[in-house]
Parts: C-alpha cells; sequence; structure tokens
C-alpha cells in the first residue's frame, strides 16, 4: 500500500486519531497536509515526527466550519503540492447531554463541525478529487451513529448523516474513479474517550467482545488501505472498526 506522492489531507490532524493517520500516512510516502484549529503546536510535532521519518508535511490552521478559512487551505495545499489525491475528514467534536437538557446552542456546534465542516472542506476539495488518478474521499464516522449513544443524539446525528452522504457522494464521483467511503471506529483511547467518565467507560469496554478499546493504530491502518489503490472497487461502504460491536 504505497502512497508514494499521493497528497493527503486530515483534517483535526494535530492530535488522537487523525494525528495517527498523518503519521501512518506520512510513513507511506504520502505528502500530509495537517490540518488544525488551534493546537498548533501539536500540529507542528506532528508535521516534525513525519519529517524525522523521512516523510513530507505542511500544517496548516483552519478551521472546518469557516468556509474562507478552508478555501484558503485549499489554496495553500495547491500552491504547496498541486492537486489533493485524498481528504480524510476526520475532524470532529462532542457536546454531551441528555437530549431533555441540550440546547439548540449544543447542538448546533456539534453539527457545524461535524457535518458542516465536511460540506466546507468536500465542496473546497471536490474538484482536486475529481481530477485525481483514483481520488478518495475517506470520512470518520463513528459506532454511535450505527447504534445511537446515551447523552449523545446531536454526535449521533452527524455521524450517522455521514452514511447518507458519502453513499450519495460516491455515486457523484464514480464516473471520475473516485470513491467515497466511511471508517466507522469504535471507542479509541484519545482525548475524546478521556471525557467520558470512568464509569461509563468500564460499561462500554463491557460491550466490546474483543475487550479492548481501540488504538489509533487499528483505525490508521484501515484508512491506509482505504486511501490506497488497492480499494479501488470499494466505494459507498461503511467500514466498522470496533472491536466486534453489534449494530
Ligand atoms: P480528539 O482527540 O478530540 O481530536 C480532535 C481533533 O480535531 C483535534 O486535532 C482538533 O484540533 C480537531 N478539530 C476539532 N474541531 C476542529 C475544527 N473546527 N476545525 C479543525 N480541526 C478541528 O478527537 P479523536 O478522538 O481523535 O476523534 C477524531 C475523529 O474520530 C472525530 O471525527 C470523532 O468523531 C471520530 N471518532 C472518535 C472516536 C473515539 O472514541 N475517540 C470513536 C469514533 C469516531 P484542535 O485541537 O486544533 O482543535
Amino acid at each position: 500500500m504505497n502512497l508514494q506522492d499521493r497528497t493527503c489531507v486530515v483534517t483535526g490532524s494535530s492530535r488522537g486519531i487523525g494525528r495517527g493517520i498523518a503519521e501512518d500516512l506520512g510513513a507511506h510516502g504520502a505528502n500530509v497536509v495537517v490540518n488544525y484549529r488551534s493546537s498548533e503546536g501539536e500540529a507542528h510535532e506532528v508535521v516534525d515526527a513525519i519529517e524525522e521519518d523521512g516523510g513530507t508535511a505542511i500544517a496548516v490552521q483552519a478551521d472546518v466550519c469557516d468556509e474562507d478559512e478552508v478555501e484558503a487551505m485549499a489554496d495553500r495545499v495547491a500552491d504547496a503540492f498541486g492537486g489533493t489525491d485524498v481528504l480524510v475528514n476526520n475532524a470532529g467534536i462532542t457536546v454531551d447531554k441528555k437530549f431533555e437538557n441540550m440546547s439548540r446552542e449544543d447542538w448546533d456546534q456539534v453539527m457545524d463541525v461535524n457535518l458542516g465542516g465536511v460540506y466546507n472542506c468536500t465542496h473546497a476539495f471536490f474538484d482536486d478529487l475529481k481530477d485525481a488518478d483514483h481520488g478518495r474521499l475517506i470520512n470518520i464516522s463513528s459506532v454511535v451513529g450505527q447504534q445511537g449513544n446515551y447523552g449523545q443524539a446531536n454526535y449521533a446525528t452527524t455521524k450517522s448523516g455521514l452514511f447518507g452522504f458519502t453513499r450519495t457522494v460516491a455515486l457523484e464521483l464514480a464516473r471520475h474513479n473516485t470513491t467515497a467511503n466511511c471508517v466507522s471506529p469504535g471507542f479509541v483511547k484519545t482525548d475524546m474517550l478521556e471525557k467520558v467518565p470512568e464509569r461509563v467507560q468500564e460499561k462500554i469496554l463491557s460491550r466490546i467482545p474483543l475487550d479492548r478499546f481501540a488504538t489509533v493504530e487499528d483505525i490508521s491502518g484501515i484508512v491506509r488501505f482505504v486511501a490506497s489503490e488497492e480499494s479501488a472497487y470499494m466505494t459507498g461502504q461503511i467500514l466498522g472498526v470496533n472491536g466486534g460491536m453489534e449494530w
């Protein structure tokens, strides 16, 4: 799965799963764009790690909710590397509350990042993905979008929304030989999971047949496969990477 000279944009890759994906793609030859909103120092650490490993990367600040910032990121990427071959829509947030306590602001905040951000980024890079030789759109969803999860009505809605989006865009991109797929992780040990109370984490763990939370490497290897030429005949799919959880 060689990604030599393929340009891959990974949104929200200063930390967590995005960081793991960026470093893995960089280690396999890709030119990586490490996007972040506010964690500038961490984004530069990711770039340094990729370069120390012999790869090529740049860090680009853009809040995915902001159309102008995302357009500016696309221009920056075009200047640095020419077209983009792979877009990984990874940036995502949670604002967890029982639905009865969830304000419209809590709802909108999660919609803005997890779906608005996907709109902005996919739109800004769409022509590149069409023009690419086997372009790839990869949306990071969640098992929560498949199962639902207590206290996450806003988040679950955005993550299942990605399924309809991905399947539709897959149809529209197919004639350009570009694919669109969702990678749908289970529960992964990152800052996002750290926010979940310990007793709730224990309950979640008891529902995972493989009896452990995912590592970022469990997810990044699958994303690398989807980004590669080897996945050429797979489009519009949801790849569950969840330790065997039912949905
Ligand atoms: P994380 O550790 O909280 O990291 C989130 C990343 O997204 C950070 O790099 C953050 O950058 C960036 N980000 C947030 N809002 C942004 C915005 N508006 N514009 C640009 N970047 C933004 O999260 P994670 O656990 O790695 O999750 C990554 C993705 O995987 C999310 O889509 C999440 O829904 C999904 N996922 C996670 C899990 C899990 O258990 N962790 C499970 C299934 C799916 P800044 O620090 O600069 O804001």
